[in-house]
């Protein structure tokens, strides 16, 4: 469904410059959401350029779209394809990792950091590095490199600016509060399809069960660490290196309707929350307008239609890869790579049906331990580090999990 878009902010004017937008990560979940918040008004939007992974005839797609300036595609072997789908239309084409970084680092008044998984790291550190503000989707920068992704902000005076529904609704509900005046920051979870279910059940469940999530529309990978809870537990290590909060301030609450998606509560008592209806284009449209406010058709929430918001504590004992999370943000340096690169092995071998759910939290929680034994938990110096630790761990828990499951040590279904 395409939306229209128009700007409402006040002092906004016809005589405003359109601001400059440069999308990486154009073909993906995110990327898709905010072609379909431009498509329809681009008076208020131009697109510098576009980067995809490695399906030419959908970027060029985008590209044509959006009116883009420039389309790079990550992966070499795309260019051709690239080319001759956009020939004759103007629009510049670019392959590979340098034409990627070229068109993160073109002028723009904004970058949607949405390409997932590590590959997201190097040009989304580059829009950073050039002070580009980002509008960041991509949960392996802060994850993975968090120090090095805020100093790079900070040095550069952009901004990070939360895609994430959670994220993006604690940064509204701080309304520019200093960390110093928080006291708890709360981020809340669907609880996804196995919230009532017993630890048992939930250990036998199949990929089907664990992909059928009951709000959100999203990838396979991020349904089912929503599943087990680890997406939430990775977006608090995220939420420490955003808004610059003690891992001790920050809290899970279960809250099964996805209405109220994150609250700040203040050393004076109040707590604020951001509510939204649970649509990715919500939090997309309020990065895309920022500071100013988007005017979007998308459908409105109506809390008396609703009537009932419940809440509830995670059940760390059923959803063990929650405290696996906490652990490793408590743990620091590089732990929460090790968390997430483990974990996403483990989740695709659970997905190709290898191991059982329960599988995933218990291969992430061996892979931490030996990381902190033999020291390989480093807190990385620079992207390439970051890259580097992850690419080690991703590698042993193949290893790992090749072993254990041609040895049948993990059949739970
Ligand atoms: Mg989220």
């Amino acid at each position: 469904m395409a939306i229209r878009l128009g700007v409402s902010a006040p002092g906004a004017s016809a005589a405003r410059s359109p601001r400059r937008l440069v999308l990486l990560g154009a073909t993906g979940s995110i990327g898709r959401s905010a072609v379909d918040l431009l498509e329809n008004d681009l008076d208020n939007f131009t697109v510098a350029a576009v980067v995809g992974g490695r399906d030419p005839q959908a970027l060029a797609r985008v590209a044509l779209t959006v009116r883009a300036e420039f389309a790079a595609i990550r992966d070499p072997d795309g260019y051709a394809c690239l080319k001759e789908a956009l020939a004759g239309t103007g629009i510049e084409v670019g392959a590979g990792r340098e034409a990627v970084i070229e068109a993160a680092q073109r002028p723009a008044d904004l970058v949607i950091g949405a390409i997932a998984g590590a590959a997201g790291l190097e040009p989304t550190y580059a829009a950073l590095s050039s002070g580009r503000d980002v509008a960041l989707a991509n949960k392996e920068c802060l994850v993975c490199a968090g120090a090095l992704f805020m100093g790079a902000a900070k040095r550069t005076g952009a901004r990070v600016l939360p895609i994430d529904s959670e994220h993006n609704a604690i940064l509204q509900a701080l309304g520019g509060a200093p960390p110093a005046a928080v006291e708890r920051m709360i981020l809340t979870a669907s609880g996804g399809p196995f919230r009532t279910w017993s630890k048992e059940a939930i250990s036998r469940a199949t990929p089907e069960q664990a992909l059928a999530h009951p709000n959100w529309a999203m990838g396979p990978k991020v349904t089912i660490d929503s599943a087990g809870l680890m997406n939430k537990g990775l977006e608090l290590i995220e939420a420490h290196h955003l808004f610059g909060v003690a891992a001790g301030k920050l809290d899970v609450l279960v809250h099964p309707q996805s209405i109220v998606h994150g609250l700040v509560a203040f050393c004076d008592g109040s707590v604020t929350a951001g509510l939204a209806v649970p649509d990715m284009r919500v939090p997309i449209a309020h990065c895309l307008g920022f500071p100013h406010r988007l005017k979007t058709s998308m459908r409105r929430l109506d809390l008396a239609e609703i009537a009932t918001l419940t809440f509830e504590r995670p059940d760390f004992a059923r959803f063990p890869a929650l405290r696996l999370a906490v652990d490793a943000l408590a743990g620091g340096a590089g732990l929460p790579t090790v968390l997430n690169a483990a974990n996403e092995i483990a989740v695709e071998t659970f997905l190709c049906g290898r191991i059982g759910f329960d599988g995933i939290a218990r291969h992430v929680a061996e892979a931490c331990e030996a990381a902190l034994k033999d020291g390989t938990a480093r807190e990385p110096a620079t992207v390439e580090e970051a890259l580097q630790l992850d690419h080690v761990v991703r590698e042993r828990s193949r290893t790992a999990l090749a072993a254990e499951t041609s040895s049948g040590m993990i059949t739970s279904w």
